[in-house]
């Protein structure tokens, strides 16, 4: 393999593709899901059940601000990098720090060098850069790292979409060269005798540059043909579902995602809802990542073929069913409404497991049948009748 990642579409119908993402770390389907692992674990799951033929999560996506903060990156380092220090073997992605620092608000200071911010475990001074983020994600190792952005809110005025999209322009040009040293420092192979030109690009991870510019579509446009210039294995649509309005987020991706690159992956960082997800496949994108179902797996909430359900809801005390009658998951072939409602009114830790491997399963199904689908030429059909149930409601 001459590049990092080999991607190859294997159909299409209309915008919506499937396609196979091969890492040094195994080959992933697309359209995937990725479940976040912020602290280097998905919250609430061992990865044995991450790994089962039930989830099958092929990659996972880790952070490296809090990873950078806490235990930090001696300690990774020490453990033999990121993938041996946690015991998952799969593919990983790391973000770049960028988001989680621009979501610190009031407690970060912004300036051409990189963003100042205290750190929210001990309150101590910090600075992430572009060089600084690479650096770290090399230590990581990751398959695929992402560039270091900054992201403008949902709000945001056209004047400061484009101060925020010019200053990720520079430091996606940053990112890519400092990428390029620590790859060549990092990740040399162990062996450098007799070493070939594949055996040293097994060891070279990927890089995406992110695309921004708020909910302005001019912004949007430029900032996608200036990041594709700059040169990326793969594209990310960032710098959505921040608050803006869900229409003016399909309508960014509507307006981004079949104009990016053909031949590399896309990917809508932090989206969203299962029907989110659909809407943005037939939209052309193929990876997604979001907290939802092990955030609200947490709070309670399940998601469903039917919609949402809220465990702590009365109505569920004696209900006998499984959290969605159409999932065939071991929780839901198991365990009743009542039962997980009765361990969330009890504090119990095991409601939250069962909700999160329910969540998880649920979304990590719903792309492979979208993969199918997409294969098969049904995709339209498939959107159509998943989006038909989910406004049935669960009461009917
Ligand atoms: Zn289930």
């Amino acid at each position: 393999m001459s590049r990092p990642l080999d991607f190859q579409i294997t159909a299409t119908e209309n915008e919506a593709r499937a396609a196979t993402l091969t890492t040094r770390r195994g080959v992933i389907e697309t359209p995937v899901f990725m479940p976040v692992g912020t602290l280097g674990t998905v919250k609430g799951i061992r990865f044995e059940e991450l790994e089962s033929p039930e989830l099958d999560a092929r990659i996972i996506l880790s952070n490296t601000y809090h990873l950078w903060l806490r235990p930090g990156i001696e300690t990774i380092k020490a453990c033999g990098g990121l993938h041996n220090f946690i015991g998952w073997n799969r593919a990983m992605l790391t973000d770049s720090g960028g988001f989680q620092v621009w979501s610190l608000g009031a407690l970060r200071k912004i300036s051409e060098e990189g963003t100042e911010f205290r750190s929210h475990i001990d309150g101590s001074l910090r600075f992430l850069s572009p060089e600084i983020s690479m650096e770290v994600q090399a230590a990581l190792g990751a398959e695929i790292a992402m560039a270091f952005d900054e992201c403008a809110p949902g709000e945001a005025t056209r004047e400061e979409a484009q101060q925020s999209m010019e200053l990720t322009l520079r430091w996606a040009q940053r990112s890519k060269a400092a990428f390029e040293v620590a790859q060549a420092v990092s990740l040399r192979p162990p062996s450098q005798d007799k070493e070939t030109q594949t055996d040293s690009l097994r060891y070279r991870q990927a890089l995406f540059g992110i695309i921004q510019g708020s909910s302005h579509l001019d912004l949007r446009r430029e900032s996608l043909q200036r990041t594709v210039e700059i040169g990326f294995d793969g594209y990310a649509i960032g710098g959505l579902s921040v608050g803006e309005e869900k229409g003016v987020m399909m309508e960014v991706i509507e307006s981004i995602a079949p104009r990016m690159p053909v031949d590399k992956p896309r990917y809508l960082m932090g989206v969203g809802t299962p029907e989110d997800l659909i809407e943005a496949v037939a939209r052309g994108v193929d990876m997604f990542d979001c907290v939802l179902p092990t955030r609200n797996g947490r709070t309670g909430q399940a998601f469903t073929s039917r919609g949402k359900l809220n465990i702590k809801n009365a109505r569920y005390a004696l209900d006998q069913r499984p959290l969605d009658e159409d999932c065939a998951c071991s929780v839901c072939r198991r365990h009743t409404r009542a039962f997980i409602r009765h361990l969330y009114q009890s504090g119990e830790m095991l409601a939250s497991i069962l909700l999160t491997h329910h969540n998880l399963a649920f979304f990590l199904d719903t792309m492979k049948r979208v993969r199918q689908s997409i294969r098969s030429g049904q995709f339209a059909k498939f959107r159509r009748e998943f989006t038909e149930q989910l406004n049935c409601g669960l009461e009917s």
